[in-house]
């Protein structure tokens, strides 16, 4: 059993410099459409990562920060493959009105616990196992994504690439609290309905237009019924837009429909479901609606492989008397790109983290060092484990 005993002071040890390096990647606003924020967070990331012997390679997106692949050659054995995002959900100018900040046992700032302070500990964690050597791990790949808030749509083909080379996958996104560890994850989806009719204005009209919201509203408690939350499967509407003014028939509306859904069976029947609703044909011939997205991030099973390494993290948190405990999430991340392909795959890897994407978003500061160790003896143990 790796010595995770041994491991905690270390790092213990090195949190001052983690926590400074933590707080100059969180000074940088680095929102998914801020390339320049996202491309600073890179250029620290690469040098940390250069320094410790990473070849590092940077894609450039159009509009987006790079594809930051860093790679580490060790010879045979087994394929290690890291998930992080430099990107988050917070606007370009965020961090001047709320910047990082450290009371008593809490971090706060944008993107404090997603996920810069986690791949900024994942680096630290990293320094300090590296000198030792990893027993038959051959590579260690870490990826800086530039779009996962996005639901990393231009990343995803590079992610699945990375992916189908790698044995075994950490991902970085944060623990909940009191140590949830993410070993399973539902499948998420992002469907937009567009509706077009004829416009009329009603002080004029001696006929009905074709009112392309009415169309679009007729079909809101019928998608919304797909749902079942007792299965897991639920379908929900989050925009439905339309009209220019109170006199005029809408010639044109839109509806933007979250799915959700617990394993991939599941994801294709109701997105035909919601397909079926959706595109019958109108009453009146002259609304068209059509749709367009689908299911993005698709189901994170958990395989005999995902419990197995859940199981080791477990073991190595109560080796150091941290509490820790399985979640299966609602939420996809760039791990459920991984474990769609049978990787085995274990996330919320990171801190603890609190509020994620709100302005309360914040970390605590003492679960960093168990949180940390976790991740060491996963990475430690990866080459000779199972
Ligand atoms: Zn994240």
């Amino acid at each position: 059993m790796w010595d995770a005993r041994g491991f905690a002071p270390q790092l213990e040890a090195a949190l001052p410099a983690l926590l400074a390096d933590a707080e100059a990647a969180i000074e940088i606003d680095s929102g998914s459409y801020h390339a320049a924020g996202v491309l600073a967070v890179q250029d620290q990331w690469t040098a940390l990562l250069a320094g410790m012997g990473f070849a590092v390679q940077r894609q450039p997106l159009p509009g987006r920060g790079d594809q930051l692949t860093a790679r580490l050659r060790l010879g045979e054995g087994r394929r290690l493959l890291l998930l992080g995002h430099a990107d988050t959900v917070w606007p370009a100018g965020t961090v001047r009105e709320w910047g990082f900040a450290r009371r008593g046992n809490q971090l706060f700032g944008p993107g404090v616990g997603d996920m810069k302070t986690n791949v900024v500990m994942a680096l630290h964690v990293l320094r300090l196992l590296l000198p030792a050597g990893l027993p038959g791990v051959g590579s260690v790949t870490l990826l800086g994504v530039p779009d996962e808030e996005l639901g990393s749509p231009q990343s995803r083909a590079w992610i699945e690439a990375e992916a189908r080379q790698a044995d075994l996958c950490l991902t970085l996104e944060p623990a909940r609290p009191g140590g949830g560890t993410v070993l399973g994850r539902g499948a998420v989806g992002a469907v937009y309905l567009q509706a077009r009719g004829v416009t009329q204005h009603l002080a004029t009209a001696t006929a009905p237009g074709a009112n392309a919201v009415a169309a679009l509203a007729a079909l809101v408690a019928e998608i919304e019924a797909l749902s079942d939350y007792a299965s897991g499967s639920t379908a929900s509407v989050g925009i439905l837009r339309g009209g220019a003014a109170r006199q005029v028939v809408p010639d044109a509306a839109e509806m933007h429909v979250d799915l959700r859904a617990p394993d991939a069976a599941a994801a294709t029947a109701l997105l035909e479901r919601l397909r079926a609703v959706a595109l019958r044909p109108q009453q009146d011939a002259r609304l068209v609606v059509e749709m367009s997205g689908g299911f993005t991030r698709p189901a994170f099973p958990t395989l005999p492989a995902m419990q197995a390494l859940y199981e080791r993290a477990a073991g190595f948190a109560g080796a150091i008397g941290a509490t820790i405990f399985p979640v299966v999430s609602r939420g996809g991340s760039d791990g459920s790109f991984a474990a769609a392909l049978g990787v085995p795959t274990l996330d919320g890897l990171g801190p603890v983290g609190h509020e994620i994407c709100s302005r309360r978003e914040w970390v605590e500061l003492d679960s960093i060092v168990p949180r940390g160790t976790i991740l060491a003896g996963l990475i430690a143990t990866a080459g000779t484990a199972g």
